[in-house]
């Protein structure tokens, strides 16, 4: 071969390398908006002067979100389809049907040598959390689902939740066992920014976190300072679990306008996402739910706002909107069931 076709050849499988690379996620970012169902991003949409950066996201889907023995499901067993890969039946955590443990993406990134993270408003032994970090047949065994983070899958975790780890029946003080496994154990937003090492637990209160218009931005900037330590020095990538926990428990309140703040704080975290993913180029962000909650629905009051109106204070079964950006987002498209989420994912990360 001549000189000039051995560089053709080499180039032309250089790109078509390149462009294979191109399809696989060195990072995965998954936001779920726990209970956020078609109505409540759009009151949250015309509540932000008709914008979301949600909607900004190229590639959607339709997810069906029933259960195994329920056709309206719970956070348990909707974030485990999500994050394991399978139905199971309601408040399952990270088990199968027949309460068989199942691994979860962020346990197979880990075991893959990437980072890992979970960040939520709610309790971090609350069920979307504990889908993706633990194994137990009941949403309830909360205590038991706060040792599975002495397992070390989860690097850097953050939320509320304090109380399962000092006030326990057994008396044991998870604290002083996060330390000794060497994590910086914070209590607060300014001891958060004080951290210097890439393990961190963040117990920012007892249960959950104050409303958004009391904690103010303290998700955003532990979003942003977790995507930091997770990318630092990194060349496996990592995987990290954001939750709006609270659009969920202020829809079960049908209490309009607090769960508008939360989608407006958990729509600034997807910005954050979205703004690192765009920085990075080899970065899958997925939005999702894992269930509506609430039933509602937008009236027209005759005059310009929007009239809401709950059907519910519970779940409904209406299948929610999975939103995507990144290397393997165009696998999203069509109508799919919720455990199908964690195949494209899955496929996607490198
Ligand atoms: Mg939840
Ligand atoms: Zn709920």
């Amino acid at each position: 071969m001549k000189k000039t076709s051995v560089l053709v050849v080499a180039l032309a499988l250089l790109m078509s390398v390149t462009a294979f690379a191109q399809k696989k996620a060195k990072n995965v970012i998954v936001l779920i908006g726990d209970g956020t169902g078609l109505a409540q991003l759009y009151a949250g949409y015309e509540a932000n002067n008709h914008f979301l950066n949600i909607y900004t996201m190229p590639h959607t889907a339709l997810s069906k979100t029933s259960c195994t023995n329920k056709r309206v499901t719970d956070s348990g067993a909707g974030g485990t389809a999500i994050a394991c890969g399978q139905k199971t039946h309601e408040y399952a955590i990270g088990v199968d049907a027949n309460d068989k443990p199942i691994n979860s993406m962020l346990e197979i990134a880990k075991q893959r040598g990437k980072r890992t993270g979970i960040l939520v408003s709610c309790d971090v032994c609350h069920a979307t959390p504990a889908s993706f970090m633990a194994h137990v047949p009941n949403r309830n065994m909360m205590e038991e689902i706060a040792e599975f983070y002495l397992q070390d899958n989860v690097d850097i975790f953050m939320g509320g939740g304090k109380k399962r780890f000092d006030q326990r029946k057994d008396g044991r003080n998870l604290i002083d066992s996060l330390k000794n496994h060497g994590y910086e154990v914070v209590f607060n937003e300014q001891e958060m920014f004080n951290t210097k090492t890439q393990k961190i637990a963040g117990l920012f209160a007892e249960n959950y976190m104050p409303l958004f218009k009391e904690r103010g931005n303290i998700l955003q900037n532990a979003l942003t300072l977790t995507l930091s330590r997770l990318n630092q020095n990194n060349k496996k990538g990592f995987f990290l679990m954001f939750e709006g926990s609270q659009i969920d428990s202020k829809a079960h309140d049908n209490d309009y306008e607090a769960m508008l703040g939360e989608i407006k704080d958990f729509d600034e975290c997807v910005r954050i996402a979205l703004d690192f993913a765009k920085k990075d180029g080899n970065t899958l962000v997925v939005v999702t739910a894992d269930h509506e909650t609430g039933g509602l629905t937008i009236n027209d009051d005759g005059k310009a706002g929007t009239m809401p109106k709950w059907s519910t204070g519970w779940h409904t079964g209406v299948p929610v909107i999975i939103y995507a950006y990144g290397p393997g987002s165009e696998n999203f498209h069509g109508v799919i069931e919720n455990n199908e989420t964690f195949d494209i994912i899955m496929k996607a990360m490198k």
